[in-house]
């Protein structure tokens, strides 16, 4: 076993600290990653402090992870030593279920093994004597076949949060059928948000920002926004009803999903992928205007390896704060704040300098 420097929280209350934990050496078919940047997702805060429920601790989060491959296996053919790959919010699934067997592994009907918070698993099952550790962390061995590959000429500290923030927002594009004139709007922007705006314009769409922060107005537009809505005022949600097609609701925090519906022209769609506390939804703003509610959950290998490739032929990347490891507990009361410009991104090299 690999003695590696991490962070971790020991409870919900406990905040992030320095901890060691053990990586394998990677057998036949994986491959062991030295990481150089794990990008700082929401839902590390959430899970950190237990806002989801069944939390195990310690927990060593982190799903946005880019590194550099020191190791590989006998049998690995897909990466050597020496390529620059990524590891998003899953590491394993049961590899032979539907959702398996489609490339839609983040539905695997015997549950993914998450990146962290989860387990590895001994074949289909979980092996619960052996919990997963995220990207907070120097390395981690990873079967390559739930590896990526982080195409040439994307930065790498601006790559790592395309491994969720960009397939989070990418995916429900693409299925939701998001093309040249779809007239989008992206509701939070955040670090979902702000890939959610970059993807949704490189598909062609008209995007507009629903924003609760008025001064994020100029950083929307920059980022490639044809408009900004400030959402405080109840006038915006009169001025601008029955206008796009497809809303995408980033919002880690509750809000009023009717207000939004009603934003939906005739057959529009709305979907979740923020995840806040349980909202009451009133049925009668589906039914008028033959509305959808939908929610989406990241992406398969599949779908992911072809953002990725799509980000580097759309120059696309993410707009990250880098910091050091030792910033951590600072940039989730940012986050909380809404003061995210737009990624935090840890520089693991301050992890190992440690
Ligand atoms: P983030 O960077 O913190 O952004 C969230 C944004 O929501 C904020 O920047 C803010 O944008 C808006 N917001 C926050 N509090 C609000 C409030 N009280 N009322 C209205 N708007 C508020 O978070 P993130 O990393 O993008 O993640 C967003 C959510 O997606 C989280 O719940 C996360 O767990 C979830 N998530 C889901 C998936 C999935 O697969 N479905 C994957 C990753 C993350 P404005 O200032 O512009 O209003
Ligand atoms: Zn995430
Ligand atoms: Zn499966």
């Amino acid at each position: 076993m690999l003695k590696t420097p991490a962070y971790a929280a020991t409870s919900a209350s406990a905040g992030l600290a320095p901890f060691s934990i053990e990586r394998r050496e990677p057998g036949a078919h994986e491959v062991l990653i030295d990481i150089l940047y794990c990008g700082v997702c929401h839902s590390d805060v959430h899970q950190v402090r237990d806002e989801w429920g069944g939390s195990i601790f310690p927990m060593v989060p982190g799903h946005e992870i880019v590194g550099r491959v020191s190791k590989a296996g006998v049998e690995a053919g897909k990466f050597k030593v020496g390529n620059i790959v990524g590891v998003g919010c899953f590491v394993d699934s049961c590899r032979q279920c539907g959702a398996c067997n489609a490339g839609e592994e983040q539905f695997c009907d015997h549950g993914m093994s998450a990146t962290y918070n989860s387990y590895e698993r001994n074949g289909v099952d979980y092996d619960r004597s052996r919990p997963t550790y995220g990207g907070y962390s120097t390395r981690i061995t990873v079967d390559e076949k739930y590896v990526l590959r982080i195409p040439a000429g994307i930065a790498l500290e601006r790559a790592a949060p395309l491994l969720c923030a960009g397939i989070t927002t990418y995916s429900p594009l693409r299925r939701f059928g998001v093309k040249a004139g779809s007239k989008v709007a992206v509701v939070g922007l955040g670090g979902l948000g702000h890939m959610g705006v970059k993807l949704a314009k490189a598909m062609g769409a008209e995007v507009a920002v629903l924003s609760h922060s008025p001064g994020k107005r100029e950083d929307a537009l920059r980022l490639g926004a044809d408009d900004f809505v400030a959402t405080r005022k109840k006038q915006a949600f009169k001025d601008h009803a029955n206008r796009f097609d497809l809303i995408l609701d980033t919002v880690s925090a509750q809000h009023d999903y009717n207000a939004y519906l009603g934003l939906l022209r005739l057959d529009g769609t709305m979907v979740l992928v923020g995840m806040p506390e349980p909202t009451p939804l009133a049925a009668g703003v589906l039914i008028m205007r033959r509305r959808r509610l939908a929610g989406s959950l990241i992406g398969g290998i599949r779908e992911t390896q072809e953002m990725l490739d799509f980000c580097a032929a759309h120059g696309v990347a993410s707009d990250v704060e880098v910091i050091d490891i030792g910033e951590i507990n600072e940039a989730y009361e940012r986050m909380l704040k809404g003061d995210v410009r737009y990624r935090f991104v840890i520089d693991i090299a301050s992890l190992r300098a440690d």
